[in-house]
């Protein structure tokens, strides 16, 4: 286990990749939660990958309670090697409760596995969010009121990292290619 933070312990060199989240409100105020399952990520708080694929009740999906990622699962916090990959999650069907997309690029740390496009790990936390300034709301849940990209902006900053409005994420900005970060 690692300490918990807003960053990856000094010991060890996370891994930065790209992924998208949706943006929830929950108690008033607005989170970031991951696309799948509906897992709000805290301000300051990492998160830990459990893998739900041991706990479904699917003769496929049955396999021995692990730790999170497993090599051979699909479990694990996701990031993608480039934007490209994360790109299509803005646009996929969200939940009920999705009041916004974004992109960023996330640190990943603990267990690291490869993935499809990226890697699945045991740990990640935003590194740097990208809000874009105009979402597909037809995908998104209903709301009473539709939220400007600057007000997204501005009550995620409540994770501490950079966070920027952008026209599009095809920008060049938010297109750059992961690259590891310093430990
Ligand atoms: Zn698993």
């Amino acid at each position: 286990m690692v300490d918990a933070g807003v960053h990856a312990p000094d010991y060890v060199e996370p891994t930065v990749g790209w992924r998208a989240w949706e943006v929830v409100e929950s108690d008033g105020v607005l989170q970031l939660s991951s696309l799948r399952y509906a897992g709000i990520w805290e301000p300051g708080t990492e998160v830990a990958a459990t893998c739900r694929r041991s706990l479904a009740y699917l003769p496929w999906g049955r396999m021995p309670i692990h730790t999170a990622p497993a090599s051979d699962c699909v479990c694990g916090i996701y990031g993608a090697v480039k934007v490209e990959h994360a790109r299509p999650f803005l646009w996929v069907a969200g939940s009920e409760a999705a009041a916004y997309r974004v992109v960023g690029r996330v640190s990943l740390w603990g267990r690291v596995v490869q993935a499809q496009f990226g890697w699945r790990a045991e740990f990640g936390y935003p590194e740097h969010l990208y809000v874009p300034a105009t979402t597909h709301y037809a995908r998104l849940g209903w709301r009473r009121r539709r939220l400007r990209a600057e007000e997204v902006a501005s009550e995620l900053e409540a994770y501490a990292v950079p966070v920027d409005v952008v026209d599009g994420v095809e920008s060049a900005h938010a297109s750059r290619v992961v690259t590891r970060i310093a430990a």
